[in-house]
């Protein structure tokens, strides 16, 4: 597996960590005690999820309700219990960077990009090529 040098790639930048839950009612009150801003909650049936996005300076925290437990964020608590359930890069061209990422043998979860919270194309690349973490790439929708 070739590694994709730094620079190829274009403008990158930490666009969310998202921390899975069980209820959004009760993980909320410690961040809004923090300081942290409740910027809006969304609810984005394609992954089955319901996400609470908190301001934080240049990047939000986001914290993962499942639908439902057959969700991938509702089987990620049964098996692991809440946590760190991925960190998101924004990118300026996800299909650039996903055929990159292809090209050099990384694995993937979503070989092509999917529509996410607020209309972004987003798409997963598996822990194994990461380091261990779950992570997603996602270019706004008015990029
Ligand atoms: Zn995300």
């Amino acid at each position: 597996m070739k590694p994709v040098s730094p620079g190829e790639c274009g403008e990158k930048r930490l666009d969310h960590i998202a921390i899975a839950v069980h209820s959004i009612a009760e993980a909320l009150p410690f961040y809004e005690g923090l300081g942290l801003k409740k910027l809006e909650v969304e609810i984005v049936e394609e992954q089955g999820v319901k996400v609470a996005k908190l301001d934080i300076g240049n990047t939000h925290i986001e914290l993962l309700e499942p639908l439902s437990p057959d969700t991938p964020v509702g089987k990620f608590l049964a098996q692991k219990g809440p946590g760190l359930h991925h960190i998101c890069i924004g990118v300026a061209d996800i299909e650039a960077d996903l055929s990159k990422l292809k090209s050099s043998g990384t694995k993937l979860i979503n070989e092509t990009f999917k529509i996410g919270a607020g209309g972004a194309k987003i798409a997963f690349v598996h822990p194994k090529a990461t380091g261990g973490v779950l992570l997603e790439l996602s270019q706004p929708s008015e990029a």
